[in-house]
């Protein structure tokens, strides 16, 4: 197939932002174009060479495209710079100088689809020190055959300036017309690319075999699904209305969303927007082959941050330390995570996404292997608005964000934001007001960067009633690494041997201090706590106060005495402040 057709396409593209025009140019290209090459033109439309999740890229420099120009017309580099500059689109420049230079030759070769794809994928596959040279040398050949308006797009596409931002749903559109008649069926096509993420696959199906391909599509591993989003709602009453009677309350995690894609020995880790990040995540990669018991597997979890030492979540924000390109190893140990399976999408040869959620639950149960690292998501089935309440009362203070509500008999259904899964968060309009002063009672060594010195502080209120210091966090965040020594120093001359008998906490500290310290704190909000102690038994039974994402603010208190320290009173009346806001925003 002529290259030339796909170019007048984009052509004609770039001269309409309609998209009803948009369309029918790309079903009138489509129904020129033979199966076999549907995928190739797919991609090109878009300047891609394959679907993002494969992270295929073409990438050339622009002043390699240039050269690469240069060497094939034998207009000097200057020239073509200046030309660049005049018309402010490396794609226009290589059309004026193709222009010209069509005028004094005439023998040329049509250049073909399949070899303008081909040669990108070459060049995106070139590694190392030559490969400039060759990069050069294909475009260059290329160009050699290019007529103006072919070369302006081959100049966009390699430099990755083809900005059409043509729509994956407009291309469904086009192939649903184009191939089935009607665009009626887009549905079907739809659910096909929500299950594969890739739009060639889906248009190769549809041109071969039409709707038939489609009732047929496959979801398969290392193809990455689009995820099923929630709703957000309010309140527990909001989830009966839309749920029914009975339905699953998932703890909601805050972490990264992971989707995992095992086969054999290769396993392979997709991002919410599905980009592939197995690079960022070794340690899921060694160690959950152990866990699932599967021949092949697609399996959804939420990947958490965690405080080894205590097993609490930790803030989402920790995780953004695995982005990086080196040492991933060091960041793997510096910032251990736990893997919390809630979802199962393909099991071994068989898709499972027309399973009900309690199928999918329990097959999911069976599947994971529980161990430190991997967890299957705590669910609990819920009736009334109170055990709603009770579990997210749980589930905040596990370090969660809230909860996640399912239908039980809901499919997956694959990038639908979709009323069968509902999120509830217990979100306050402000954080709370104001900074607290606790007493430092406990230290925590530290680990990583932190070794030699102590990791995180163990903090209490002063309680006037009983003159005791109970708990009320454990603080790690905050801390620069000078302060990391300065509390070294002040507190060596503090340590006792064991707990103050005025320190009350459900943690076990590596290092106890006479109670003498006060620095201050802030914090996102107060929960419920069955470790620490403020206000015991005072709001729930067994239960006490806790600090969530408490943070230190970088000041010691040194004018203050430890009785002058936040008060377990003060820390009441702020939990109690808080549930009002809750309780209005209700009303509302
Ligand atoms: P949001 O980002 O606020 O729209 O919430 C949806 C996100 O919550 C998902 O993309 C997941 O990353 C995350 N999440 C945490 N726990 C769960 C769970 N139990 N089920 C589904 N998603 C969860």
């Amino acid at each position: 197939m002529k290259f030339s057709l796909v170019a007048d396409t984009l052509g004609y593209m770039e001269g309409t932002t309609k998209r009803l025009e948009l369309t029918q140019h790309l079903v009138d290209l489509f129904k020129i174009t033979p199966a076999e090459i549907i995928p190739k033109v797919v991609y090109l439309l878009q300047g891609k060479l394959r679907p993002d999740h494969e992270g295929v890229e073409v990438g050339v420099a622009e002043k390699i495209a240039v050269r690469a120009l240069s060497k094939s017309t034998g207009v000097p580099v200057s020239k073509i710079e200046h030309e660049y500059k005049k018309a402010g689109d490396l794609g226009q420049a290589t059309a004026i100088i193709l222009e010209q230079k069509t005028q004094t030759t005439f023998l040329k070769e049509d250049i073909t689809v399949e070899r303008v794809y081909d040669t990108l994928f070459k060049i995106a596959e070139l590694r190392g020190n030559r490969s400039q040279n060759m990069k050069m040398k294909y475009i260059s050949s290329l160009l050699n055959d290019a007529s103006p308006i072919e070369g302006r797009f081959i100049a966009k596409i390699i430099t990755a300036n083809l900005r059409l931002g043509i729509a994956d749903y407009t291309i469904l559109d086009a192939l649903s017309i184009a191939y089935t008649g009607s665009k009626e069926n887009r549905p079907s096509l739809e659910h096909a690319y929500n299950v594969c993420s890739d739009l060639g696959r889906v248009s190769e199906a549809v041109a071969k075999k039409g709707m038939e391909a489609l009732k047929h599509f496959q979801v398969s591993v290392f193809s990455p699904i689009r995820p099923m989003l929630a709703e957000r709602i309010k309140s527990p009453e909001e989830a009966r209305e839309k749920m029914g009677s009975e339905f699953a309350a998932e703890y909601k995690l805050d972490g990264e969303r992971v989707q995992i894609h095992i086969q054999k020995e290769k396993t392979v880790l997709y991002s919410r927007s599905l980009e592939n990040i197995t690079s960022y995540y070794p340690d899921i990669v060694e160690k959950i082959g152990k866990s699932i018991k599967a021949r092949d597997a697609i399996l959804e979890a939420e990947a958490v941050a965690i405080n080894e030492d205590t097993g609490e979540f930790l803030p989402f924000q920790e995780l953004m330390h695995r982005r990086r390109k080196y040492n991933i190893a060091k960041a793997v140990q510096e910032y251990p995570i736990t893997v919390n399976f809630f979802d199962i999408m393909f099991l071994d040869g068989k898709s499972c996404l027309d399973m009900s959620y309690s199928d999918r639950r329990r097959s999911l149960e069976n599947v994971v292997t529980e161990d430190a690292f991997a967890k299957v998501m705590p669910m609990t089935l819920v009736k009334t608005d109170d055990e709603v309440e009770d579990f997210l009362e749980n589930a905040i203070n596990s370090g969660c964000e809230g909860l996640m509500l399912k239908q039980l008999d809901s499919s997956y259904r694959a990038g639908a934001r979709a009323s069968n899964w509902l999120k509830l968060k217990r979100e306050y309009r402000n954080e709370l007001g104001d900074s607290l002063d606790l007493v430092v009672v406990g230290a925590f060594y530290g680990r990583g960067r932190r070794t030699g010195r102590y990791g995180a502080l163990l903090l209490s209120v002063y309680d006037k009633e009983s003159d005791t210091y109970p708990s009320v966090c454990k603080v790690g965040t905050g801390f620069t690494d000078e302060s990391l020594d300065q509390f070294y120093q002040i507190l060596s001359d503090k340590i006792i041997v064991k707990k103050d008998s005025r320190t009350d906490s459900g943690l076990e500290a590596d290092v106890w201090f006479e109670p003498e310290v006060v620095i201050e704190v802030v914090a996102s909000e107060i929960t419920l706590s069955p470790i620490h102690k403020v206000a015991l038994g005072k709001i729930r039974k067994g239960s006490g106060l806790a600090l969530r994402f408490p943070k230190f603010t970088g000041k010691i208190r040194f004018e203050k005495t430890p009785e002058n320290a936040t008060s377990s009173s003060e820390v009441m009346a702020m939990y109690n402040g808080q549930k009002k806001v809750v309780q209005n925003e209700k009303q509302f």
